[in-house]
């Protein structure tokens, strides 16, 4: 606390992210990174622009990523927005189209910035409850509301809420926007992308931080008709015009263009998060079913807490998060083949018999 701060930061709640420890090797399973590398080519496109060219500011309306985007989905550059990573992007939207006399509706568990920027801008908000076993029932939104935004799959439990259910919740709910954060969509769910043409008020987020083993590049986009996209710029350009750097711009674009080894790598993932799942279970761990590059576990005697300890004194780093119905679950980042097997391995030497 410092006389310097502003009364508004003063009344801030700050997301708190998961560990990064700089120091200690530890098998990294608390943040969602993917633990596969970028693809070559988009390290080669990096090296190939850190040059003098450094010194001129990048574009900033990001128009060789958004065409890529674009090219990708099949729609067009004004239906594409870029910024430095899906954070940025969330909070351009929140203040941008969520921001209404209504309050902001989404679920009690979920990404938990998303009551910060609720905060931060001054938005009002209400928490609808997940079902008993963590399902978002979306006739519970059919309520007033100034927006709606889910997690899809939901971050924390890694469920995925079916596209016919969105476009339901869509056909009732047309006035006001509808954010769908899709940060775990490629890890087996199916995107709400196509339905941008159907409906005007659906913005679709997703990142490179996960399925593109980009979290350190900071690229998120966001996906909807082009007066939501108009929004967003209307938000960014009153606040950085440049949010994304020439490196990241490249990088970005090539990732989006190297479709093989995308495929691959979140194959992979998909392909061990499967295994992993039938191992814990054997464990007596009760495994949300998950469509994320995580897992949401619960083990039947022991406790959350003790156990997040213990796999850290040993080198490993899951996430525990305190929350009220989620206070005796640890998340799971699914990695390498090796590290799942180290981390079964120590479970199984944790566990009492
Ligand atoms: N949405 C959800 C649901 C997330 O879990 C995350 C990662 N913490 C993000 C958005 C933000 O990811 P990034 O800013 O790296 O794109």
């Amino acid at each position: 606390m410092s006389k310097f701060w502003s009364e508004s930061v003063r009344e801030l709640k700050p997301y708190v992210p998961g560990e990064q420890p700089q120091d200690t090797q530890y098998i990294k399973l608390n943040t969602n990174e993917n633990p596969y590398p970028p693809s070559p080519r988009v390290l080669a496109r990096i090296k190939d622009l850190a040059d003098e060219n450094l010194r001129r500011y990048p574009d900033p309306n990001g128009i060789e990523l958004r065409d890529t985007i674009a090219d990708y989905f099949g729609l067009q550059r004004n239906n594409i927005f870029v910024g430095n990573g899906s954070d940025e992007i969330l909070a351009l939207a929140f203040y941008a189209l969520l921001k209404q006399q209504q309050p902001l509706l989404f679920s009690d568990i979920t990404y938990s910035f998303y009551d910060v920027y609720c905060n931060f801008f001054g938005i009002r908000y209400q928490q609808i409850p997940l079902t008993e076993d963590f399902r978002i029932a979306p006739e519970d939104y059919l309520r007033p509301n100034g927006g709606i935004i889910l997690a899809n799959p939901n971050a924390l439990t890694g469920r995925f809420l079916e596209l016919a259910q969105i476009e339901n919740l869509l056909n009732q709910n047309n006035e006001s926007a509808v954010l769908v954060d899709e940060a775990y969509i490629d890890f087996g769910g199916q995107s709400a992308v196509p339905l941008i043409e159907q409906f005007p008020n659906l913005l679709v987020v997703q990142t490179l931080s996960k399925s593109r083993s980009l979290a350190g590049l900071r690229v998120g986009f966001a996906v909807g008709d082009d007066p939501l996209i108009e929004g967003l710029e209307r938000a960014k350009n009153s606040f950085n015009s440049y949010p994304l750097d020439r490196l990241a711009l490249a990088g970005a674009s090539e990732a989006i263009r190297d479709d093989a080894y995308f495929n691959d790598t979140r194959r992979k993932v998909i392909a061990t998060r499967k295994q992993v799942t039938a191992e814990l279970e054997k464990l007596d761990f009760k495994v949300i079913p998950s469509r994320a590059n995580f897992i949401c576990i619960r083990h039947q005697h022991a406790n959350a807490a003790d156990l997040y300890r213990q796999l850290k004194a040993r080198g490993i780093l899951v996430r525990y998060f305190s929350a009220p119905r989620v206070n005796n679950y640890l998340r799971v980042t699914i990695g390498t083949d090796a590290e799942m097997q180290t981390f079964l391995n120590t479970l199984n030497e944790l566990l009492p018999d």
